[in-house]
């Protein structure tokens, strides 16, 4: 007899709910598996093509010239990513440098940043110069102006508005997409969206720079935003593209005039991508992308388990268990603070390192509200691994993402549901059951 042993105190009715939810959640499943194979095999074959060999892990120090292994790692992803260019560097010490790195690397004085999503993501307000927390060096000290079209109640990008922008003001240069719903309750964008977008804006502007924040999009679909219309993207290798290999890093990617560009920020002008020693880093993040496109499968599981158990629950999720995705995030709307952090230790409680800590509510740097995190990670606030987030504002939603593997992700999801009911907080799960 195959009897499950007990190594976590979950409630058998929760137990019973994720095994309801799982049966439920099966086509969603197969769509994220047949993705991750598609995925899996563009970038094996950009591996093969690219001829990618053991000498490719050597370890180059002080300047880096001619570290082959770090030049042909950014032609990989350059191809995984289908576009001409590509930085990818351990030297980004996080997603907001790289993003940084690419506005100040394609922006320049008298020159307007037109955000069409609606305000960005938290860090990325003080860079432009507009957070509440005043920081020197933003783009706004540099006579970089900055506005943004707000999105359309229904969370879709108003595109009238924005032509109409980009028509009135002859300064805008850039126009700036970001792909994740970051810390709000709108959907994230799919690549087609982001294409209509692009269409629209090259009628009006053929010219004008289209930038993607693409943090916590690659390898959710088929295509990356550059196939798409976009020029520039960048993102995080502590989410997606590093497979939860990579210890730190980040990418710019996408038309190679501007990727040189962003290299001479990077770097300096003149030196640009041929600096940069590697320090031993190349094998993992060799390793991480190979890796990605399946992680970035079980982290979309795990999100979608935690989708299906949390509705069953009785609580509105977005985005639903069977909706289209184009990030890895899963809010749950936990409707007071004191679920939102049990919900969070829990996530803390069930991970594989610091299990043993208990996040609170803290003020943290580049962000205007206190925040709590549940991150039991192997690499410090890596969220392709199991981790959750919230602000505490209403309607305290909660931002789980990640999932090294999906029987761990689905355990902590549970651990996560079960501290709540510990703390009184689910009420309907008599009710859930006999539906
Ligand atoms: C994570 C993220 C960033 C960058 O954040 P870092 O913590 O600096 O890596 C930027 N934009 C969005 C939408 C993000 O999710």
């Amino acid at each position: 007899m195959n009897q499950a042993r007990k190594f976590f105190d979950i409630d058998d009715r929760l137990t019973e709910l994720a095994a309801r939810t799982e049966q439920e959640i099966r086509p969603a499943f197969e769509r994220i598996e047949s993705n991750a194979f598609q995925n899996q095999q563009k970038v094996l074959a950009a591996f093969i093509h690219n001829g990618v060999g053991e000498s490719c892990f050597t370890s180059s120090t002080g300047y880096g010239y001619g570290d082959v292994g770090r030049d042909k790692l950014e032609r990989v992803f350059a191809d995984a990513m289908e576009c001409e260019d590509a930085l990818l560097r351990h030297n980004f010490m996080c997603g907001t440098h790289a993003l940084t790195v690419a506005l100040f690397g394609v922006l320049r004085p008298g020159d307007k940043m037109l955000c069409v999503t609606g305000m960005p993501y938290d860090t990325i307000q003080s860079v432009i110069g507009i957070s509440q927390q005043a920081a020197g060096g933003s783009l706004k000290d540099f006579g970089i102006a900055f506005e943004k079209v707000d999105l359309l109640p229904d969370g879709s990008v108003d595109i009238p508005s924005s032509l109409k922008r980009l028509r009135e003001d002859p300064s805008v240069k850039m126009v700036y997409i970001q792909r994740s719903r970051g810390y709000s309750l709108r959907p994230s964008l799919t690549v087609e969206q982001i294409e209509e977008i692009c269409k629209a804006v090259r009628e009006v502007k053929p010219e004008a720079i289209i930038m993607v924040d693409n943090c916590y999009g690659e390898f959710v679909q088929l295509t990356e935003p550059c196939v798409h219309g976009a020029d520039l993207m960048a993102g995080s290798l502590i989410k997606n593209p590093g497979g939860g290999i990579a210890s730190t890093g980040g990418y710019i990617a996408g038309r190679s005039d501007l990727v040189e560009l962003c290299s001479y920020r990077l770097s300096t002008p003149g030196t640009g991508r041929e600096v940069g020693c590697t320090l031993g880093h190349s094998r993992e993040m060799y390793m991480g992308l190979f890796s990605a496109p399946h992680v970035v499968g079980e982290a979309l599981k795990t999100a979608v388990f935690c989708a299906g158990l949390f509705s069953r629950l009785g609580y509105d999720v977005t985005p639903q268990p069977d909706e289209a995705r184009a990030d890895i995030i899963q809010s749950v709307l936990l409707q007071n603070p004191a679920s939102l952090i049990a919900f969070c230790q829990g996530i803390q409680s069930g991970s594989p390192v610091d299990s043993m800590a208990l996040p609170e509510p803290w003020d943290m740097p580049g962000y205007d509200n206190k925040i709590i995190m549940a991150s039991g990670s192997f690499t410090l606030g890596s969220s392709i691994e199991l981790s959750a987030d919230a602000p505490l504002r209403e309607p305290y939603a909660v931002w789980m993402q990640g999932g090294l593997n999906y029987a761990a992700g689905k355990t902590g999801i549970l651990i996560a549901a079960q501290r709540m009911l510990e703390k009184g907080q689910i009420k309907a799960l008599a009710s859930s059951l006999s539906e």
